[in-house]
């Protein structure tokens, strides 16, 4: 364990002693794309998931200082995928129709707004809104376009200051946020003190479910502190006298769940709440035991990864990384996958060009180069958005290239 991290040996949610089931090693930060020159400063810490089997949630063991992550350079910007444009815009429209149509002079806050990719579709139909963000320069970005954005971290003293001046909210909304926040139930209270009584507090994460079926291990890294389900958020909020009404699943994130939650009593419960719940019973996502499973089938998608690109690479076949994605460097670094494996990492992030991917210290590069000389094989990376990339590169294909995909299952495809 690094000397600069958090190490919990006690549930974020409930208090219960927690103790990692597996660990994937030594890592850096998944966004901590560097320089050659930044190498012998590079911060490490212990990736190490824990269920905790008392309220069921799963979470990292060890979290780096959120300074580490969350630095002024932070360097996603939401909006620059038109496929999560489309669709922040039919969540913004879901939430409009469903809950504030009808409502007069409704108020929306949006946790982790970042560049104003969903809270514009509040603006654009002039409706009260506030967006948190606590990444100084995507929250400027968001100002420039006139969404209204506060530079902070959510938590209760910032729930109090937003009430005072706005008054409360009829509906909070978060996308990829709330599992990235470790003070789960700090938030949770602001939450509860900003919402309205008849407000309901909307917001979506990967899901632990999806992750479990496909062994999508890659989910874990140092952000998402939690992987949610349905019975761990209910468990976790209703500490805080709010009741999860509803659920969605999502396809975003490779498999995420759209979570509604409410004032205790003050919304019936869907039924797809408790179909979800069966569904997450069945699945076994209540005990611990699954993750022991969930642990053998990452050494063996890391196993099969390792001996296909190994003996590719014997064959003498080049192979590139396609999308410098977050989620990467938690395969990279788990399975040992080094240069001498994938030539470079294809990257359209201007920021991430001519760097090296966090501790595996793969090359990034431009698309560009990529398509000018293709190469035998491409290690899709970002495959949560794989049929969006196997449409936009079928020249590649067309060159005779194939893609290698490990989730669900390590296999070749063209
Ligand atoms: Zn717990």
């Amino acid at each position: 364990m690094s000397e600069h991290s958090h190490l919990s040996t006690h549930c974020r949610v409930c208090g219960a002693r927690i103790g990692a089931f597996m660990s994937f090693g030594r890592m850096p930060i998944a966004n901590g794309f560097l320089t050659a020159a930044e190498i012998a400063d590079e911060y490490h810490f212990e990736l190490a998931p824990a269920f905790c089997s008392a309220c069921s949630m799963f979470q990292l063991v060890e979290q780096p200082q959120p300074d580490r992550m969350f630095h002024g350079n932070y360097a996603f910007y939401s909006s620059t995928s038109r496929y999560m444009q489309a669709h922040f815009e039919r969540f913004a429209q879901a939430v409009w129709s469903k809950f504030l149509a009808e409502r007069s002079d409704p108020f929306v806050v949006e946790l982790g707004s970042n560049d104003g990719i969903m809270l514009r579709h509040f603006q654009a139909r002039g409706m009260r809104h506030l967006g948190v963000e606590p990444s100084v320069n995507v929250a400027q970005v968001a100002r420039e376009r006139g969404i209204e954005t506060v530079s902070a971290f959510f938590g209760r003293t910032l729930a109090e200051d937003v009430e005072r001046k706005f008054g409360k909210a009829d509906a909070i909304l978060a996308a990829n946020v709330m599992c990235h926040i470790p003070d789960l139930p700090g938030v949770a209270e602001g939450v509860r003190r900003l919402l309205k009584p008849d407000g309901v507090f909307i917001f979506e994460d990967p899901y632990l479910g999806d992750m479990v079926a496909k062994t999508s291990y890659d989910q874990i890294y140092d952000e998402h502190v939690f992987i949610f389900s349905a019975g761990s958020v209910m468990r976790a909020f209703a500490r805080h006298g709010l009741d999860l009404v509803d659920v969605a699943p999502q396809k975003t994130h490779g498999g995420s769940m759209r979570y509604t939650l409410a004032p205790k009593g003050s919304r019936p419960v869907s039924a797809a709440v408790g179909e979800c719940l069966a569904r997450e019973r069945n699945q076994g996502l209540e005990y611990p035991e699954t993750y022991l499973h969930f642990k053998q089938n990452c050494e063996r998608s890391r196993d099969r990864l390792m001996s296909l690109l190994s003996s590719l690479r014997r064959d003498g076949k080049r192979i590139v990384g396609y999308g410098a994605t977050s989620k990467s460097t938690t395969v990279t670094n788990y399975c040992g996958i080094t240069p001498d494996h994938v030539e470079f990492i294809s990257d359209t992030t201007p920021i991430k060009r001519g760097k090296l991917s966090p501790g595996a210290h793969i090359p990034v590069r431009s698309h560009d180069e990529f398509a000018r000389a293709y190469p035998d094989y491409a290690l899709l990376f970002a495959w949560n958005h794989a049929d969006e990339i196997r449409e936009k590169e079928t020249a590649f294909l067309a060159a005779g290239g194939r893609w290698i995909v490990y989730v669900p299952d390590v296999e070749v495809i063209s």
